[in-house]
Formats: C-alpha cells, structure tokens, sequence
C-alpha cells in the first residue's frame, strides 16, 4: 500500500511542477538535495517522470571574484530577462550560506527586485556544498526548474577553489564577470577561467569607472583572441554593463541568444549537453565507489589495516589499492 501512495504522490508532485508550482518545485529540491537514501530514491524516481519536461532551457553560469557585482547584475540582468516574458530560475551561491546554513532571506535580499518578481524563481544552494560553493545536487535542480517551465536558468558561483569548473560543466554558457583595474586587469585573473569563458562582462561601467571599464574591455578581447577557439567555433566576446544604471543588459542577453544561435546550429549545443550527461554519470559512478569503499564500516577497518602497512613500509600503496578494490 505504501508503495503506491508513495508513486501517486511522487506524480502529484512531478504534475504540480510541471504546472509551474513553485511550492512544489522547491519541495522536489529539497528532496534532491536530502542525504537520506529515501529520499534521494523519490528524488531519482521524480526526475525520471519529469524528464521528458526538461533541457528546454539555457544554462548560462556566471562567475567573479565576491565584490564584483555579480547579485546585482543578476537582480538587473534578470528583470530584463523577464521583461522578454522569459521566465528564469537562480540557483545562487549565498555568500553566508556557511552560517545561515543558505538562507533564502540572504539572497532575497541580495537579488531584492528579481525576488518579487512573479517570472523569477531564486534558489540559495543547499548547506551540503563541494567544490568551493556549488551544491552537489545544482545539476537536478536545473533539470526540477526546467520541467517547471523556467527558460533561463543562471547558475551563480564565487570564484573559488574548483567551482567554476563544476559550473561550467553543467551550463551551456559561462559568463565571467570582471572589474576594470588600472590597466592591470589581466594580471591575477587565471587563465584557465579565461579559457572557459563564453563571454566577459566588464561590470560598474558607470561614473568615472566608463573608461577604465572600456579599455579593460579592449585588453580582454586582446587576451582572448590568443586563445584557440573552442570545438564549438564560437568566439567569446566582452561587453561592458552597468547594472546601476541599466546600461548593457540586452546586449549581453543579445550575446547568450547569439551563442545559442551559432551552437545549435552546428550541433555544438547538444554535443556539450551530451558529454555533461556523460560527465556526470562518471561523477556519480565515482562518488558512490568512494562512498562504498571509505564510508562502509567493514571496509574502514581494512583500509585502516593497510594504511598501518603502507606507513611501516610493508606494504606498496598501489599494491594495497588492488587489495582493497578487490575485496570489497
Ligand atoms: P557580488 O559580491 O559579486 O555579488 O557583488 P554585489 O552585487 O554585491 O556588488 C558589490 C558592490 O558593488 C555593491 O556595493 C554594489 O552596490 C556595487 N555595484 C554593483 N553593480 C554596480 C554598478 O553597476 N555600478 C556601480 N557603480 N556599483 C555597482
């Protein structure tokens, strides 16, 4: 009996998100994100229901350095978004989320305009976080959000440690943002986020910051050109935005439809989509071999026992590692 109360009432849910509920939407993260089995379980059974209702969507991550403007760009930029009648969906990284274990109120208020708006939809990331900011489960929300109707999905990431990788690997396009220094502003940005990027905004373009913001904008589309295009063809470009003074919004909206334009139609879209499915069921495969290996009461005491072995000098690392893995 539990069974099929259970299946009625996971189809309850995927129904009321695919009619654009967000009550329910934010119920089915939250199961997602769950370090319960049973709960990850209906999570895994909902998204199955719901997949015919997702990938509709473009997945545009957007990274900085914290200070450079990346909630208020993303207030402004999303409003215009919505002004196009497109609905969007931010999976942000709450900066506190450490202390107020994510709280909604923090990115309410740090995306205050969007946060009202009825076309929005604002999700902090979970408390169980790797990778330096982006939740475990942001890959199943993007996919809850899009069943749920939402066009545009921004995935928000502080620039540390290996998150933007993460991010990049579960988006369409990745947006660095930048502030224009003293001409230096080349310096101390890792090439490899360059390398990544789709595009470059230049933020606070405003007040006496215009000029400096144009020539850094002159400097990155320098650096970039460097670089060897992507499989995909598509040449990232910089603009230059002020989200105080609404200035650049539609053409960096211009420069995301553009990419998408250029990459469906040579089939790049798709091949990037694939080869992150592909990505993240290695990522999972791996995750839950380590969890059965290092998190399992019978294998700690062997690995325990090899590692005493290994440390006396008695036993080679590689050696116990096929033990290991050929025991469990
Ligand atoms: P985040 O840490 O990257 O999310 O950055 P915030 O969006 O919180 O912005 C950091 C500071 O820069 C805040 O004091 C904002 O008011 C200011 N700021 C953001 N965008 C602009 C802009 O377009 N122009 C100017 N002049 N200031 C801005």
């Amino acid at each position: 009996m539990k069974k099929v109360s259970q299946r009625f009432s996971i189809k309850l849910l995927a129904d009321e998100i695919v009619k654009g509920q967000v009550a329910a939407l934010s119920k089915a993260i939250t199961l997602a994100e769950s370090q319960k089995l049973a709960d990850q379980k209906k999570a895994d059974t909902l998204l199955t229901q719901l997949l015919p209702h997702t990938g509709r969507s473009v997945r545009i991550g957007i990274t900085g350095s914290p200070g450079v403007g990346k909630s208020t760009f993303i207030d402004v930029w999303g409003k215009y978004i919505t002004s196009l009648g497109k609905k969007v969906a931010v999976l942000a990284v709450d900066p506190s989320s450490e202390k107020t274990k994510g709280s909604i109120l923090g990115d309410k208020t740090r995306m205050a305009a969007l946060a009202k708006d009825p076309l929005a939809f604002i999700r902090p990331s979970a408390t169980r976080q790797t990778l330096g900011g982006v939740a475990e489960n942001t890959r199943e929300a993007i996919l809850l959000c899009e069943a749920a109707g939402y066009e545009v999905i921004i995935v928000e990431t502080v620039g540390v440690g290996q998150s933007e990788t993460a991010v990049r690997n579960m988006v369409d396009f990745f947006l660095l943002l930048q502030l224009a220094g003293g001409g230096d502003e080349l310096q101390g940005i890792k090439k490899g986020i360059m390398e990544m990027a789709d595009g470059v905004v230049i933020t606070k373009a405003d007040g006496e910051n215009e000029k400096k913001a144009k020539q850094a904008q002159a400097a990155f589309q320098h650096a970039l050109h460097l670089f060897q295009l992507p499989e995909s063809g598509w040449k990232p470009s910089v603009l230059t935005v002020s989200a105080a003074q609404g200035k650049g919004l539609a053409e960096v909206w211009q420069m995301v439809s553009s990419f998408q334009a250029h990459t469906v139609q040579n089939q790049s879209f798709e091949k990037n989509r694939q080869q992150q499915k592909i990505r993240w069921f290695h990522e999972r495969v791996e995750s839950a071999l380590r969890k059965k290996i290092f998190e399992s009461k019978k294998m700690i005491a062997k690995i325990k026992a090899a590692e005493r072995k290994i440390a006396e000098g008695k036993l080679m690392p590689s050696a116990a590692a096929k033990e290991i893995l050929n025991s469990q």
